[in-house]
C-alpha cells in the first residue's frame, strides 16, 4: 500500500455527471488521485500550488474555455476534453499545445485512466530525452573546452570524435573529416609501435593504459603528453569503442628539466656545478681503476678576481669568469670535464692521461700549462685589458683508494701552494703537503690566540748613516711564545700573509711602533726626525681600510708624520701599479715617505724606480752580503747607487755584518746602513737603554 499516489491529476470539470463517470474510472487506478475542480480560476490556483502530473479539461468552461489553461503551456501535459460538435477545438488544441484529446462518450471517459497513463509515460519519454540532449551538449561543451586532447576512435583505430584542443595541438583543421585520421599515424613512429604493441592490447586486458608518448603534428612538432587510453565496453562485455587523453606536458619538462639543470649546473657559466661535478669525479675515479689510463684533477684558482671584482664591479667579474668558462673548455678533449666549483674556482678533469704514471704526471703538466697560458692570455672588459692569471694545483686520480672528496682536497691544497710560491704557477699535490696544510691550520689558530692574548712583540733594528749615528729604527714583530720563547716572522708570516690576519696583526704593528716612539721623543732620547720604519706586507696595503686605519691612528698618536716611513716591496705593487700609486699618494700627501725593501730580489728594473712615488730604497742584504768577494754584486750595488743619485733617493744598504762591508759601500757612496755590525734587533727596553747610550756618547 502506497500512502502517496504517484500521480497528481486535475480535472477541470463543470459537469457533475461527467465528473462523477471519469473519478469512479479511476477509482481502480491506485497510483492516481484526481483533484476535480468546475472552474478555470480554480484550475489556475491549483496548478500553481500542486504542480500536477497531468491536467484533464474539459473545453466548455463556465468563467472560459479549458484551452486557456494551455497558455502559457504547464509543466505538465494537458488532455482536452471535447464534446461531439467540437472537433475544430480539438485540433485547436492540439496546435497550441495540448498532449492529446478525447471526444466525450461513455467510453472515452471511461478509458481516460489508459490514455492519461499513456500520455504521461509519452511526456516522461521526452521530457528525460530532452535532458539526455541538454546534459550530452555539457558534457560536449565540457570536450570541448578543455585544454587536453580528447579523442575518440572505434575499433579499427578510426577517429570518432576529437576535441578543439586535440585538433589544434595535431594541427587538424576546422573543416577537415576527421573519420579518415588514425590517432596512431599521429604518434613517433617508436610510440606508434608502442601503443599498437602495448598500449592497446593493457588497454583492452585493463581498461587503461597510460605513459608519456609523443605526438608530431601535422606541423611537424614534437609534443610530448602524458597520455591515458581507455577502452569502452558494452553490456555485452565487448570492447565498443577507444578514448583517450593526451595532456602536453612539454612546460612541465621544461621546468623539470630547468630544476634539474639549476640542481648541476652553474648559471652563470653554464658549467657543472660541484654536485655534478662529484658525480663526474666518481665515475672518472671508477674508469681509472678499471681500465688503469690515470687522470687528473686540477684545481684552478683566479689569482686577482677578488681585486677585479672590487675594483670594476661583480658585473665585470662576470664577464670575466664567463670568459675564463670559455678558454678553459677550450682545452677539452673527449671525456675531459670542466666545472666551476663556485666563486673563481674551476675544476678540470683530465681523463684518459697515459698508463704509465710519469707520463700521465708530465701530460698533465703540459695540459696544466697550456690552461695557465690561455688564463693568462689579455682579456678586454668593458674597454679595459685585463691579465688575469690562475693558481693550479694538480692531484693524479690513480688506482689507489683515494676517494673524491680527498682528490679535491689534495688539488686544493696543491693550488694553495702555488699561491704561496707566488701564483701564476702550477703545483703537484705531495704528501708532504698534506701534512704542511694540518700544520698550517694549527699555527693559524696559535696566532689568532696570540694576537687576542698580546703574545706578538716589536724589535728595533738602528739604522745609522755613514758616521755610524743612529737616524731611525726598524720595527720588526717577534712572537714571544709562551712555551717556545722568541720566534722569528718567517715562521709564521707567511701564514698571517695567507690566512688574512696580517691585517689584524699589521695595525698593531704600526699602533705600537708609534706609541712607542712617541714614549722616545718624550723622554728626548730622540730628535723630531728620528724615522721609525714600519713594514707593510702586500695583503695589508691592499685592504681596502688600509689608508683609513691610518689616518684614524695618526689622529689619536701624536706623532709627526714625516718621521713615518713604510716599507713596501715590489710585490705590494706589483698586482696594480696604478692603485698601488694612488694608494702612496694618499699617504704621502699627510707626510709618510715610502722605502722600496728588499730592493733588487723583485721583478722591476731600476728605470722602473722613477715612477715610484718612493723615497727610500733598502738595498737587499742578499748584494751586501758578498760585496768584497763577488765582482757581479758589486757591480750591481754600484750601479744601485748610481742611479738613486740621479733620481735623489736615499739608499739603504741593509745586512751589514762586517765592517769590510761598510767600509767598500761607503767608498761606494751609500750613506744610511742597518745590520748586525752595528745592532742586532732589540726589544724595546734593550733599544730604549741603546738610545740612552747613545745620547751620552754625543
Ligand atoms: P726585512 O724587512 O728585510 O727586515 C730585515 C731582516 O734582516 C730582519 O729579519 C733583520 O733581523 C734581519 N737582519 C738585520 N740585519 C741583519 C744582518 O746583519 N744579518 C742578517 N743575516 N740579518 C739581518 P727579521 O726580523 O727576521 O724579519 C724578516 C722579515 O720579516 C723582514 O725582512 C720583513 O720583511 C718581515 N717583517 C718583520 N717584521 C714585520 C712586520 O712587523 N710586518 C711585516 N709585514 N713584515 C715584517
Ligand atoms: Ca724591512
Ligand atoms: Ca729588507
Amino acid at each position: 500500500m502506497r500512502n502517496q499516489p504517484e500521480y497528481n491529476i486535475l480535472l477541470v470539470e463543470d459537469d457533475p455527471r461527467h465528473a462523477a463517470l471519469i473519478n469512479r474510472a479511476f477509482e481502480t487506478e491506485a497510483n492516481c488521485r484526481l483533484t476535480i475542480t468546475a472552474t478555470l480560476e480554480q484550475a489556475r490556483s491549483l496548478i500553481g500550488n500542486q504542480s500536477p502530473d497531468l491536467i484533464i479539461t474539459d473545453v466548455r468552461l463556465p468563467d472560459g474555455r479549458g484551452t486557456e489553461l494551455l497558455d502559457p503551456v504547464p509543466d505538465c501535459p494537458t488532455i482536452v476534453m471535447t464534446s461531439h460538435k467540437d472537433e475544430n477545438s480539438a485540433v485547436r488544441a492540439m496546435k497550441s499545445g495540448a498532449a492529446d484529446y478525447i471526444v466525450k462518450t461513455q467510453e472515452t471517459m471511461a478509458s481516460l485512466p489508459r490514455t492519461a497513463n499513456r500520455v504521461m509515460r509519452e511526456w516522461r519519454l521526452v521530457i528525460d530525452q530532452k535532458l539526455a540532449r541538454e546534459r550530452q551538449q555539457r558534457l560536449t561543451a565540457i570536450l570541448e573546452a578543455t585544454p587536453d586532447l580528447i579523442c575518440i576512435a572505434n575499433l579499427d583505430g578510426f577517429v570518432s570524435y576529437i576535441n578543439q584542443a586535440g585538433r589544434k595541438l595535431l594541427g587538424i583543421g576546422e573543416d577537415e573529416d576527421i573519420r579518415r585520421i588514425r590517432l596512431a599515424d599521429f604518434h613517433s613512429p617508436a610510440d606508434g609501435q608502442k601503443i599498437l604493441g602495448v598500449g592497446i592490447p593493457h588497454a583492452i586486458a585493463e581498461g587503461m593504459w597510460t605513459d608519456e608518448t609523443t605526438f608530431v603534428s601535422l606541423t611537424g612538432d614534437r609534443i610530448l603528453t602524458s597520455q591515458v587510453l581507455i577502452s569502452h565496453r558494452n553490456v555485452h562485455g565487448e570492447i565498443e569503442f577507444f578514448s583517450t587523453i593526451a595532456r602536453d606536458i612539454r612546460h612541465l619538462r621544461a621546468a623539470e628539466e630547468r630544476i634539474e639543470y639549476l640542481a648541476y649546473y652553474d648559471t652563470l657559466t653554464g658549467l657543472p656545478n660541484r654536485n655534478e661535478l662529484v658525480k663526474r669525479l666518481d665515475i672518472e675515479i671508477v674508469r681509472v681503476r678499471r681500465n688503469q689510463n690515470h687522470s687528473a684533477l686540477l684545481f684552478i684558482d683566479l689569482d686577482n678576481f677578488k681585486y677585479i671584482n672590487d675594483s670594476m664591479g661583480h658585473p665585470a667579474g662576470d664577464l670575466v669568469l664567463q670568459e675564463m668558462a670559455q678558454r678553459l673548455q677550450a682545452h677539452l678533449r673527449g671525456d675531459d670535464t670542466v666545472a666551476r666549483l663556485g666563486g673563481d674556482e674551476f675544476i678540470v678533469i683530465l681523463a684518459d692521461l697515459s698508463k704509465e704514471g710519469m707520463e700521465a704526471i708530465s701530460q698533465a703538466r703540459e695540459i696544466a700549462n697550456k690552461i695557465r697560458n690561455t688564463i693568462a692570455m689579455e682579456c678586454r672588459i668593458h674597454d679595459t685589458d685585463l691579465q688575469v692569471t690562475a693558481s693550479i694545483g694538480i692531484s693524479m686520480i690513480t688506482r689507489d683508494e683515494t676517494s673524491g672528496h680527498d682528490l679535491l682536497r689534495f688539488a686544493d691544497t696543491a693550488m694553495y701552494q702555488a699561491k704561496r710560491e707566488g701564483r701564476n704557477r702550477l703545483e703537484f699535490f705531495s704528501e708532504r703537503m698534506g701534512s704542511d696544510v694540518t700544520r698550517q691550520l694549527e699555527l693559524e689558530n696559535q696566532l689568532r690566540r696570540a694576537l687576542r692574548e698580546d703574545q706578538f712583540r716589536l724589535f728595533y733594528q738602528p739604522l745609522v748613516d755613514d758616521t755610524q749615528q743612529v737616524i731611525g729604527v726598524e720595527a720588526l714583530i717577534r712572537w714571544q711564545h709562551p712555551e717556545l720563547g722568541i720566534i722569528a716572522p718567517s715562521e709564521f708570516l707567511d701564514v698571517l700573509e695567507t690566512s688574512g690576519q696580517i691585517v689584524e696583526v699589521g695595525n698593531w704593528v704600526i699602533e705600537t711602533a708609534l706609541k712607542q716612539m712617541t714614549l722616545w721623543v718624550s723622554d728626548s732620547l730622540v730628535g723630531d726626525d728620528f724615522l721609525i720604519c714600519i713594514n707593510i706586507s702586500p695583503r695589508q696595503f691592499r685592504d681596502r681600510q688600509f689608508a683609513e686605519n691610518i689616518n684614524c691612528l695618526l689622529d689619536r698618536i701624536n706623532v709627526p708624520t714625516r718621521n713615518i716611513v713604510m716599507e713596501v716591496t715590489e710585490h705590494n705593487l706589483i698586482h696594480n701599479i696604478d692603485d698601488a700609486i694612488l694608494r702612496m699618494q694618499e699617504l704621502i700627501s699627510r707626510g709618510i715617505r715610502f722605502s722600496l725593501d728588499d730592493f733588487g730580489t723583485g721583478y722591476s728594473s731600476l728605470a722602473h724606480l722613477k715612477n715610484l712615488p718612493v723615497k727610500h730604497i733598502k738595498i737587499d742584504r742578499s748584494f751586501v752580503k758578498d760585496i768584497c768577494s763577488d765582482g757581479g754584486d758589486l757591480a750591481m750595488v754600484a750601479s744601485i747607487l748610481a742611479l738613486s743619485g740621479h733620481l735623489g733617493l736615499q739608499v739603504v744598504a741593509e745586512g751589514v755584518e762586517e765592517p769590510g762591508q761598510f767600509e767598500m759601500l761607503r767608498r761606494l757612496g751609500c750613506r744610511y746602513f742597518q745590520g748586525y755590525y752595528f745592532s742586532k734587533p732589540l726589544s724595546f727596553e734593550d733599544m730604549d737603554a741603546y738610545l740612552a747610550g747613545a745620547r751620552q756618547a754625543i
